[in-house]
């Protein structure tokens, strides 16, 4: 019994430091990792529910690109995706939690954008005709609101 706990526990070290051996030079897994994992499993999922063979063969690409990353060893490479990735997701949130805010205060403020640099702004509403600098671009305009 205590050869077999013996041989287990040795097993146990030996798999662990071939795990860790293998991981070397290695990134592992990342926000991209995870999104990827996600992605794949939303999209068997709507194969399963719709039928498509197309998105059962995306979820394996997202899948297959997954696997490939963690395993990669060019860590500035995958590195550079994920900022990417991080980059765009964070905009992503940023648009929609706006967005959103918008959609709540659409009442008590008119938006617009900007005539010079396309950026968004809001006024109050009901103040009638004003004459508007941009704080970004220093166009000047007059907004209804
Ligand atoms: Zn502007």
């Amino acid at each position: 019994m205590d050869k077999i706990r013996a041989y287990l526990s040795n097993l146990g070290r030996k798999m662990q430091s071939g795990m860790v051996r293998m991981m070397m030079g290695r990134r592992g897994p990342d926000e991209l990792t995870l999104a990827l994992l996600w992605l794949g499993i939303i999209l068997t999922f709507l194969s399963g529910f719709t039928g498509w063979g197309i998105f059962m063969l995306l979820g394996y690409a997202a899948e297959i690109w997954m696997v490939f990353r963690v395993f990669s060893r060019n860590i500035p490479a995958r590195a550079k995706e994920n900022t990417w990735y991080v980059t765009k997701w964070n905009t992503v949130k940023r648009e929609t939690k706006a967005f959103f805010l918008r959609i709540k205060l659409r009442k008590q403020y008119k938006y617009f954008r900007c005539p010079g640099c396309k950026s968004r702004m809001r006024l109050s509403r009901g103040r009638g005709e004003v004459e508007m600098t941009c704080p970004k671009c220093h166009t000047v305009f007059k907004q209804k609101a």
